[in-house]
């Protein structure tokens, strides 16, 4: 499990809970808006896992929760050994993932290694290849969605919206979908240089338009946030 990211306190990742970050390299998709392309090309020093592991235990009279990000978590074999040490260490555990390998994503469930699951929902099914640049195995992505939805652990959908990538009509799709989910969340997209595209490709929805849309779909969930 090769880590080239750390943050050391997040009082947003994980939902009530303060949080440490561990983000994983490389990914399997090319998101136009990806904010994380060192990740994604696997660019950055390792952390040693013999770093990470003392630091836990000196931070968990302080800190909740470990979230396991990237890139994509679920294409590092090591990912299981890693996340069951931190469980072990006494975290609770999250894992944010594209929906890509529900097969790894159901053993980490169903040997109760992860308390919380976070998936990227990234367009409606018929356009999920132009959102993340690659071919993607659609079934996969049903399989995960369907897995969290009957599975008892905490999880959340979540969704990026640019102007450029996704209309209204798109977003309400997504949500016809999910409807009946847990936990969903739209965030809006953020310009930055590090942004797959480049700078001022993609822009934000106004906020107007994502409070009518929070108005239409926020009944569909238990659950509804709109990061502005
Ligand atoms: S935003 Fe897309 S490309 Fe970037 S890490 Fe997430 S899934 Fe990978």
């Amino acid at each position: 499990m090769k880590i080239i990211g750390q943050e050391k306190a997040s009082f947003i990742d994980y939902p009530d809970k303060i949080s440490i970050l561990y983000f994983c390299s490389n990914c399997n998709m090319l998101c136009k808006y990806c904010h994380n392309y060192h990740l994604v090309k696997g660019k950055g020093k390792t952390i040693d896992h013999d770093e990470i592991f003392p630091f836990l235990k000196k931070r968990k009279k302080f800190v909740d929760a470990v979230c396991i990000s990237g890139g994509e978590p679920t294409l590092h074999e090591g990912l299981y050994d890693f996340a069951k040490r931190v469980k072990d260490t006494g975290y609770l555990v999250k894992l944010d993932t594209n929906g890509t390998n529900p097969n790894v994503v159901k053993k980490l469930i169903d040997e109760k290694i992860v308390d919380y699951v976070a998936m990227d929902i990234k367009a409606p099914f018929h356009k999920y290849e132009a959102v993340t640049g690659i071919k993607v195995n659609m079934e996969a992505i049903k399989e995960s969605i369907d897995l969290l939805k009957k599975s008892d652990i905490d999880y959340e959908f979540r969704t990026t919206v640019c102007k450029e990538l996704l209309t209204k009509e798109d977003i309400l799709e997504i949500a016809k979908y999910l409807k009946g989910s847990k936990r969903y969340s739209i965030q809006n997209f953020r310009d930055g240089e590090t942004v797959l595209v480049g700078e001022n490709k993609l822009h934000p929805y106004d906020i107007e338009k994502l409070e009518e849309i929070e108005k239409e779909i926020k009944g569909d969930f238990e659950i509804f946030k709109v990061r502005k």
